[in-house]
């Protein structure tokens, strides 16, 4: 069945107005930036919509499916958008749940939760994690798909072993049917007066529950045989549920695609948290061996069992990894212990009894601690950075990524798909959940190319027909039917139950607003691929939304880090239309650090930020460029602190500042809730004369301290405990003459300026072995400035300086002085860290973390969160301090939860962001600080 045509209003702006009028003026957009940002998702199709609704409630579920019906226009629901499917996106209405993520009801006795469908795997399982419970299915994508994806697509994942997929972890769902109405589906007994009701009630459940009963033996014969199928509607599931006597409503929904009906809530099945986990890597030297120990080693009941072929191996890289280079496939397996299974080291030994009936090329790699655990998915979870950065051209194209054959037969399949994919002379991942026979298959092809387009179609189809043919497989195991698989889900099925998919569909959804296009529908997979999207560096997979600060307070995708990659390089951007979003980026780097595809997108945000520089901000870094007059300034300014930094005076001036703050930004304010640092009256470089340089002197010292400007003007003594705790290590560090390091005022667009301050310190720092630095920040753009100078003469100084720059953790990590350290206090002190952006983005992690544990009179206490940023991002508490403050809020939720008295961290904005959000709930300090009050407590000891 082709999509009925549907009617789109003359004027989308009409559109956007009706469903204002029914839902609220904040909820709807349908501005440029909006509608570029909702055209993608993580497949590689695109399309435009006409408006977004982020609805907030049931109500405005209801009134905007009424609306699409009464019109005729597509609605598409939509939840984090990472499907690979096109699934998500839609020409009508996209109808956004991510406003929709709390759990709204936890029963810890009976392990169930009521859940909306806007909350991301990850947060509601660190949710579960208090109580110990989590939720089976476990896609990979779990770090930022949401609960409405999952159930619409069924998701599962490398655990789907043990805890199945969605469908078998679902009691009951609330749907919003195409006529507006409510269902509460769940399991129904037959002979229930509820469900007769229901069945009186809806009109499509009646029809469903006689073409259930009139077709038995056809559902019955057409079922899929392997242990894993995503295509088409589960009418298997509601035939199982009638021949127990029940009417099985959550298998119709669950995998439905949005195509039947919308979900405001689901009620969904939790499981304890294994007590311990095994994981093991196992090196098969001939893959056709691999096939024969799965059926052996799933009698050890393992959770996980994951298969990465040849090919795979290959380009993630054998050597990095420790893969043997005649490994033919590695397996990966997983055990879970609970209470009641059998001993985890008892089955390690049958594990290895088992492998011994195969040529491996070593001895399986067995570890049961937490850490050596991820070093052994290390290299399965390379996979993804491996393929997006393979070639410039060539992406990884998902379009036969799903299959499913019978587990004892994917030695078969993966020979055959090597064979296929070696004829084709094209480069091909093949990983996947062999347990459940199902395959990842990821060829890399320029699709822009019109040979590598036709490899594409013929491998759709020949790979497609084989698996239905020659291993009896299913085409989709757990990503859904999409647009992509949505023409073959005839032949996966036959035209008679196709049949019954159709009436299915029209019974539920007779005007075809549902999400037209997926699932059920004859267009070929071709139509709406993205051509320009998949010659451009990002894969659109979301990993950077996960830790965006900003989708993180909005959860809407004009307002994320992956939007902002297809608002900023999109044909018809410009400042005019996308000022809004582009001004939101805090230039905290998270985005950078989780991409997988090495792209930046802050500084793509930079580069069009660069295109209109801020006037007032010019004008204020002008001023700080003349040292002498700025620190004159503010030195005057620091002696009438303890005048004007009092309530009422804050108030006023916020108030007098407001016209000139609006003009760097229209949210800008000095809001009187900040908490200052104290100024001070005599700066840094006052304080220790001795370490400065007289013009035209040689250095003195190896090491120069580049304090920036935070440790030089204020007083909270950071820039004292970076200085001490060099002299502990018998370094006298030089303070060389330097400028603003530049990140704040390239962030206002800037450049020149910045290019301008970073020349002085180039020239300043070359004469020194080790550039110790104590702010995030500035670590951060000094080691950055070889792109700051990309291409221009001083990129070659630029790179040896960046070699040089050393955070003082790392500096103290790696000294081969080692102070005495006592501690400081009489009783234990609970500290926690807070990892600033732009150290993390830097690569400085865990040095900090190793130093704290070892402080002595120190309980350090890894905090939830510790690696999100805290919204503080230089002066973006100025410029934005409502949504500083948002942002701040799930930090300040950590530190109370981990208990910490201090919070340490090692960035000036951020010390002043969490002095003021955490409203007193524990102390903060610079690492540096921590570490001097160790050294000079042993000192009085
Ligand atoms: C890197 C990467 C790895 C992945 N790994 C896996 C994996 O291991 N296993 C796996 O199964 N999938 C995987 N996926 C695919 C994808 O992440 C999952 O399908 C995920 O569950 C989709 O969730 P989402 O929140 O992104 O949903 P979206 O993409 O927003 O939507 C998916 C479908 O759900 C529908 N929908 C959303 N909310 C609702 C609602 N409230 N009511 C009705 N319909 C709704 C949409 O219309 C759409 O049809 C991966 C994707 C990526 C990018
Ligand atoms: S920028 Fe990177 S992390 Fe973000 S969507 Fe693109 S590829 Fe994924
Ligand atoms: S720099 Fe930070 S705020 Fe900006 S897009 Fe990246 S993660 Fe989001």
């Amino acid at each position: 069945m082709t999509a009925p045509t549907l009617i789109l209003p003359e004027r989308s702006h009409a559109m956007a107005s009706d469903l204002r009028a029914a839902v609220g003026v904040d909820k709807v957009k349908d501005d440029y930036a909006t509608l570029t940002a909702y055209a993608v998702d993580a497949s590689i199709y695109r399309m435009a919509p006409q408006a977004v609704v982020l609805v907030e409630s049931e109500e405005d579920i209801a009134a905007t499916v009424h609306y699409a019906v009464q019109r005729g226009i597509p609605l598409t629901p939509r939840a984090a958008g990472t499907n690979l499917t096109g699934s998500a996106i839609g020409s009508g209405i996209i109808l956004d749940v991510s406003h929709l993520n709390q759990v709204l009801e936890l029963n810890r006795e009976e392990r169930w939760a009521r859940v909306q469908p806007g909350i991301v795997l990850a947060e509601l399982n660190k949710q579960l994690a208090r109580d110990k419970l989590l939720f089976g299915p476990d896609p990979s994508s779990g770090d930022m798909c949401k609960l409405g994806g999952m159930l619409a697509n069924n998701s599962s994942g490398p655990h789907t072993l043990r805890y199945g997929a969605v469908k078998d972890n679902v009691a009951a769902l609330r749907v919003c049917l195409q006529s507006g109405e409510w269902l509460d589906a769940k399991a129904y007994g037959l002979s229930d007066p509820n469900c007769t009701n229901l069945l009186k009630a809806h009109r499509p459940l009646c029809d469903l529950q006689l073409l259930l009963q009139e077709n038995a033996a056809l559902i019955a014969q057409r079922r899929p045989t392997v242990s894993k199928n995503s295509c088409g509607y589960n009418l298997f599931g509601l035939a199982d549920g009638l021949a127990r006597g029940c009417f099985d409503l959550p298998k119709l929904f669950v995998g439905s695609e949005g195509t039947l009906g919308l979900f405001s809530e689901a009620t969904i099945r939790l499981v304890e948290q294994p007590r311990a986990t095994l994981t093991a890597l196992i090196h098969f030297h001939r893959l056709e061996d691999v096939g024969d120990a799965v059926p052996k080693l799933l009698e050890l009941s393992p959770s996980a069992l994951e298969v990465m072929d040849a090919n795979t191996l290959n380009l993630i890289g054998r050597a990095k990894h420790g893969i043997p280079a005649e490994a033919a496939a590695t397996l990966l397996v997983e055990l879970d212990a609970d209470d009641a299974g059998p001993d985890l080291r008892a089955q390690a030994e049958r594990m290895t009894e088992i492998c011994r009936r195969y040529r491996l090329t070593s001895d399986p790699v067995i570890a049961f601690d937490p850490e050596q655990r991820e070093q052994l998915w290390k290299a399965r979870k390379a996979l993804y950075p491996t393929l997006y950065r393979f070639d410039p051209r060539k992406k990884p194209i998902n379009f036969v990524d799903d299959v499913v054959v019978p587990a004892e037969r994917i030695s078969e399949l993966i020979r055959y798909l090597e064979e296929f994919f070696a004829e084709q002379r094209v480069p091909v991942a093949i990983f996947g959940h062999i347990g459940n026979g199902n395959a990842h298959i990821i060829p890399l092809l320029d699709v822009n190319d019109q040979n590598d387009f036709q490899k594409m179609v013929q491998g759709y189809h020949e790979i497609h027909q084989t698996v239905l043919g020659r291993f009896g497989g299913s085409i989709c195991g757990e990503h859904g039917d999409g647009r992509v698989r949505a023409g073959y889900v005839r032949t996966m099925f036959g035209p008679e139950l196709y049949d019954l998919f159709v009436r299915v569909k029209q019974s539920f959804d007779p005007s075809g607003v549902l999400n037209p296009g997926i699932k059920i529908s004859d267009r070929p997979f071709t139509d709406h691929i993205d051509y320009v999207r998949l010659s451009k560096p990002c894969a659109t997979c979301a990993k950077c939304n996960a830790v965006c600060p900003i989708y993180d307070v909005f959860q809407s995708e004009d307002m994320s880090s992956r939007g902002w990659f297809e608002i900023v390089t999109d044909k018809n951007y410009s400042y005019l239309n996308s000022k809004r979003v582009v001004e939101a980026c805090l230039n905290c780097k998270s985005c950078r650090t989780a991409c997988p595809a090495g792209v930046d997108v802050s500084q793509l945000i930079l580069d069009r930020r660069a295109e209109h520089p801020n006037k007032m901000a010019g004008v204020i870094f002008r001023f700080h460029a003349q040292s002498a007059r700025f620190e004159r300034f503010l030195k005057f300014i620091a002696r009438y602190q303890p005048m004007w930094d009092r309530p009422l005076m804050r108030r006023l001036l916020d108030h007098l500042t407001k016209p000139f703050m609006r003009r760097l930004a229209e949210t800008a304010r000095l809001s009187p809730q900040l908490v200052l640092p104290r100024l001070a009256r005599r700066h840094l470089r006052d304080r220790y004369p001795e370490l400065i340089l007289q013009a035209g002197q040689a250095s003195r010292s190896p090491v120069a301290y580049f304090h920036g400007c935070a440790a030089n003007y204020f007083d909270d003594g950071v820039g004292d405990a970076v200085i001490a705790v060099l002299r502990k290590h018998g370094v006298e560090p030089d303070l060389p003459p330097q400028r603003c390091s530049g990140t704040p005022i390239e962030t206002y667009g800037h450049r020149a300026l910045a290019k301008e301050g970073a020349r002085v310190n180039l020239a300043s720092l070359a004469r020194y072995d080790k550039v110790v630095t104590g702010c995030a920040s500035c670590t951060l753009m000094l080691k950055d400035y070889p792109t700051l100078f990309a291409g221009e003469p001083e990129q070659a100084a630029a790179q040896a300086l960046a070699k040089r720059v050393t955070h003082i953790s790392e500096f103290v990590s790696q000294s081969p002085v080692k102070p005495a350290m006592a501690s400081s206090q009489p009783t234990r002190c609970k500290v926690a860290y807070h990892s600033s952006c732009h150290l993390r983005a830097a690569g400085v992690t865990k040095e900090p973390r190793a130093i704290l544990r070892g402080l002595p009179g120190v309980e350090y206490v890894e905090m939830p969160d510790a690696d999100r940023c805290a919204g503080g991002a230089g002066t973006y508490l100025v410029k934005d301090f409502e949504t500083s403050q948002r942002i701040v809020e799930r930090k300040r939720r950590a530190v109370e939860q981990s208990g910490a008295e201090v919070v340490a961290t090692s960035c000036p904005a951020c010390m002043i962001q969490l002095r003021t959000g955490l409203h007193g709930a524990a102390e903060v300090k610079h690492v540096a600080q921590l570490i001097q009050e160790a050294y000079e407590a042993a000192d009085r000891s």
